[in-house]
C-alpha cells in the first residue's frame, strides 16, 4: 500500500515570526502517525525550520538547481539542501513553469539530478484551462511524464503532484471525478511506459484549491495518495487536510 503523502507548498509566503507559529501549530498537533508530512518553506527559513520542527515531519525546497556548486549566482545545491536537513525538494512547480521559463527538460535535468544525489522529489505537472478545454489533459501530462523518464531511470526517490492549473490558487478545486481520472491516466502511463512496480509504488498527489472541506472526498479516490498543499498550508487547518483519512 502506498503511504499517504502530504506536502505544504508555502510558495513566497511568510515570516520569521509567522513561520514559527506555522511550526509550533504543527508541533502540537495531532497528526495522522500514517501520513508522511512535508513542508516547503522559501529557502532562507529551511535552517529555522528544520531545527524547530517535530522530527516526524520532514522539510523541503520549492526549487533546487542540477550542479554541484559553482558560479550560479542566486542558485542553492543538492548539497547545500540537505546540509540544511531538507530531504525533499519540489521541482517544476507550474509557477517556476509558466513565470520563470522552466521547459519540460529543465525539470526533468533537475529531477535527475536531485534523485541521484540524495534528495526526495515531489515533481510536478499539469495542464492549463485552455488545455482542459480542447480535451488534451492526458496529452499533457503524458508529455511532461515522457520528458521525465527520458532522463531518470530511478523513480524510488519520485513522488508525482497533478496540479491543474486552473484549480491553483483559484478556489475552484478539480471535482473527485476529474482529479481522479487524471491521476488513474498517470498510473497506467507509468504502468506502460515505466514499470509495473513504478505504477503500483508511486505516489500521485493532488494540488489545486485543496482544503479541510474538501480533502476527505478527494482522498477517498482509489488513485489519490496524498495532496500539495498551498494556501491552506500557512493555515491550521492544515492539521485537518494531513489527518483527512482519519
Ligand atoms: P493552492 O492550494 O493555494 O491552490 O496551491 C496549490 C499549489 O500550487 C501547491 O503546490
Amino acid at each position: 500500500a502506498r503511504k499517504f503523502f502530504v506536502g505544504g507548498n508555502f510558495k513566497m509566503n511568510g515570516t520569521v515570526a509567522s513561520i514559527k507559529e506555522i511550526v509550533k501549530n504543527l508541533n502540537d498537533a495531532q497528526l495522522d502517525p500514517n501520513a508522511e508530512v512535508v513542508i516547503a518553506p522559501p529557502a532562507l527559513y529551511l535552517p529555522l525550520v528544520r531545527e524547530s520542527l517535530r522530527k516526524d515531519v520532514e522539510v523541503a525546497a520549492q526549487n533546487v538547481y542540477n550542479k554541484p556548486n559553482g558560479a550560479f549566482t542566486g542558485e542553492i545545491s543538492v548539497s547545500q539542501l540537505l546540509d540544511s536537513g531538507a530531504t525533499w525538494t519540489i521541482l517544476g512547480h507550474s509557477e517556476r513553469r509558466t513565470i520563470l521559463g522552466e521547459t519540460d527538460e529543465v525539470v526533468a535535468a533537475k529531477t535527475k539530478f536531485a534523485t541521484e544525489n540524495g534528495l526526495g522529489v515531489i515533481w510536478c505537472c499539469g495542464e492549463s484551462l485552455d488545455e482542459r478545454e480542447q480535451g488534451i489533459t492526458v496529452d499533457v501530462v503524458s508529455k511532461q511524464l515522457a520528458a521525465l523518464k527520458a532522463q531518470v531511470s530511478d523513480w524510488t526517490r519520485i513522488v508525482i503532484a497533478y496540479e491543474p492549473i486552473w484549480a491553483i490558487g483559484t478556489g475552484k478545486v478539480a471535482t473527485n471525478q476529474q482529479a481522479q481520472e487524471v491521476h488513474a491516466a498517470i498510473r497506467a502511463w507509468l504502468r506502460k511506459e515505466v514499470s509495473e512496480t513504478v505504477a503500483d509504488e508511486t505516489r500521485i498527489l493532488y494540488g489545486g484549491s485543496v482544503n479541510e472541506k474538501n480533502c476527505r472526498d478527494l482522498a477517498k479516490e482509489t488513485d489519490i495518495d496524498g495532496f500539495l498543499v498551498g494556501g491552506a498550508s500557512l493555515k491550521p487547518a492544515f492539521v485537518d487536510i494531513i489527518n483527512s483519512t482519519q
